[in-house]
């Protein structure tokens, strides 16, 4: 379909599913105390310890890095850190980014053996002057560091390859329902800093020595203190191609709630990207005021916020209404 054709489609969607009518977060009104955003339902146990390290007096940036590692450490968790999906000839490779409220930002990508890119991701950006490293340099570096190396091909989600290698046979990997599940998580203190981090072993199949959106600053995640947060998930070459969540951060600079932007981002995506009803890519948007949303291409997108004590699954409203 040409890009004109797919921009009507999109605007005859637009008037379908009411895209525009963006939820009801009163651009004027500031939310109090600490939030925390993070991508699926997975999000909720990061959130609950990314909320107790801010209790126990833990920084903002502390809290995105240690409430996602929770996910990490979890080797049922088929998509993040130790028991993540392999890659198509078997090597799980994770990737990860960290940002903070200085606009620092850490990221290591085509990562092996280490099962908390995201703790490596952050000493990047405290002990070094760079911003990201790669595979061996990346795994060098983290054993420097005290990282231990470790076996994150579970017995499980080798079998779980296995199978799926015959399946899809020499098919380029897809994201569905059963390997997209990358956390991205955004938070601001009851002092209004906002830090943000994402982590991921990618998408299940990928080439060897693919890397995707999640590590990637302005792609998978990106946090402007002054203006808010965004982290991505989903096919995450349609990510990069846009500069997904730096542009949902911009759009927020220029005045868009969180919800506007992600959606406006993701309509975007969709003009741009060919194939984009087989796709699934979703944001999670957090401003400097405490307002929230997110967005995605196809339903079943959800996320976990965090707020006032209360700890919630939100499924996020879909340009398509079908999964
Ligand atoms: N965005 C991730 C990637 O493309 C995958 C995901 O979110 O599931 O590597």
């Amino acid at each position: 379909m040409n890009s004109r054709r797919r921009f009507l489609t999109l605007s005859a969607l637009g008037s379908l599913t009411g895209i525009g009518s963006h939820q009801t977060f009163g651009q004027s009104k500031h939310v109090k105390g600490p939030i925390i955003i993070s991508t699926w339902k997975t999000g909720l146990r990061a959130n609950d310890r990314a909320y107790e390290v801010l209790q126990n007096g833990g920084s903002v940036l502390d809290c995105v890095e240690k409430g996602v590692n929770v996910i990490e450490n979890d080797p049922n968790n088929r998509t993040v850190g130790i028991g993540g999906f392999p890659d198509v000839e078997g090597n799980v490779t994770l990737d990860a980014c960290i940002m903070d409220q200085r606009q620092r930002c850490g990221s290591v990508a085509f990562l092996q053996h280490i099962k908390n890119p995201v703790s490596v991701a952050r000493k990047v950006m405290e002990n070094t002057k760079h911003v990201m490293l790669v595979g061996e340099g990346a795994l060098k570096f983290a054993l420097e560091q005290g990282f231990k190396k470790e076996m994150l091909l579970t017995e499980e989600t080798l079998a779980a390859w296995k199978k799926r290698k015959v399946e899809v046979g020499k098919k380029l990997p897809e994201i569905n329902i059963e390997n997209h599940d990358t956390i991205g998580m955004i938070a601001r203190d009851a002092d209004g800093n906002l830090s943000g981090s994402c982590t991921t072993s990618g998408a299940g199949m990928k080439l060897h020595g693919r890397v995707g959106d999640s590590p990637i600053i302005g792609a998978g995640l990106y946090v402007d203190n002054d203006i808010g947060g965004a982290a991505a998930t989903g096919w995450g070459e349609a990510v990069i191609e846009n500069a997904g969540s730096a542009m949902v951060v911009e759009l927020m600079r220029h005045g868009r709630s969180p919800q506007e932007a992600c959606e406006e981002i993701v309509k975007r995506i969709a003009n741009k990207f060919e194939d984009w009803r087989s796709i699934q890519v979703g944001f999670i948007a957090l401003n400097k005021a405490g307002q929230i949303g997110a967005f995605s291409i196809r339903k079943g997108f959800t996320y976990a916020h965090h707020h006032g004590g209360a700890n919630s699954e939100k499924p996020a409203d879909s340009l398509l209404k079908e999964g």
